[in-house]
């Protein structure tokens, strides 16, 4: 739960990142073929239920604390949305190890990114993620977050923003917000994290605990309200999840509470309710691509959730 002693990165374009142990700046990451070639998605070929994903991922909420908590706006995405009622991270319940997957669609063994700070000298995420695969079909790409270690996911050249304002969830939520406003089609990652700091501080599910979720949930409306301001809203989808969830002062374990996390789609081609068919967090990244029409590489075994992208608007 440490945090970096720098928080003022600021926002800046296609960054050079911190040292690439395995993948050279510039160039393709290594993808998962015998040849070490990375494969071509056909362009254009997929069709793209929205121009926008926004995948907002509240660090270490618990999907029971969006009732406990004063989270109307948490509440009413959920209600006007999809959701899933079991939803899963991956075992290594974990800020870094789990936001890869989720970003990627690929398992830990797959990603490489099993430790939890940031460590420059282990380079950058060891497959193509989200951003690289939207990026490279020519649309925009952003990611916002509150924790250092995100960087090993900031693959050289596949985002077009890169913001660590500060570790406050009010900072995240302007930057996001002033980015958001008139965004060309491509995903954006938020990253909100005092869930989990009053988890470690206080206690997952105290009072106080709660009282962060709050601030995160106002945090989150702020996003919201951009996003609901935009003339093209109907093409945009919310994807909003968590790394992980928490119990005690701690996750990281196997424990149920630390695997379950909350899992809604927001849009207007989503079929509007609970379900109870299981997602897994790397079903997040390919929901993502599917809402893009992008074509996943062999790296994301994730499944797109039909329940965000097959209704008729
Ligand atoms: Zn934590």
């Amino acid at each position: 739960m440490k945090r970096a002693p720098w928080v003022a990165l600021g926002v800046f374009l296609c960054p050079a990142g911190p040292a690439p142990a395995q993948v050279p700046s510039g160039q393709a990451p290594p993808a998962q073929t015998p040849s070490g070639t990375r494969p071509t998605p056909p362009a254009g070929s997929a069709p793209r239920p929205y121009d926008h994903v926004v995948i907002v991922s509240f660090d270490g909420l618990r999907p029971d604390a969006i009732d406990r908590a004063d989270a109307p706006v948490l509440r009413r995405v959920r209600d006007q949305g999809a959701w899933a009622r079991n939803a899963q991270t991956v075992p290594d319940s974990s800020t870094l190890p789990a936001h890869s997957s989720m970003l990627s669609g690929a398992p830990v063994r797959a990603h490489g990114m099993s430790f939890d700070d940031f460590r420059a000298e282990r380079g950058f995420i060891r497959v193509p993620t989200i951003f690289y695969r939207a990026h490279d079909q020519g649309l925009r790409t952003a990611m916002f977050v509150a924790k250092t270690k995100l960087r090993h996911i900031a693959l050289p050249g596949s985002l077009d923003v890169w913001s660590l304002p500060h570790y406050s969830c009010e900072r995240v939520s302007a930057a996001a917000s002033a980015y958001l406003r008139d965004a060309g089609p491509g995903v954006t990652f938020i990253h909100l994290e005092e869930p989990d700091d009053g988890g470690h501080r206080y206690g997952w599910m105290s009072r106080r605990y709660l009282g962060y979720v709050a601030r995160a949930d106002r945090c989150f409306g702020v996003i919201m309200a951009t996003l609901e301001a935009r003339a093209d809203r109907a093409r945009v989808l919310v994807l909003v999840s968590a790394d992980h969830g928490g119990h005690g002062r701690r996750h990281g374990t196997h424990d149920p509470l630390d695997l379950h996390i909350p899992w809604l789609a927001w849009g207007s081609r989503v079929h509007r309710g609970p379900f109870d068919a299981p997602v897994l967090t790397t079903d997040t990244a390919a929901t993502a691509m599917a809402a893009l029409g992008l074509t996943p590489g062999p790296e994301n075994t994730g499944h797109p959730v039909p329940q965000a992208l097959s209704r008729r608007p």
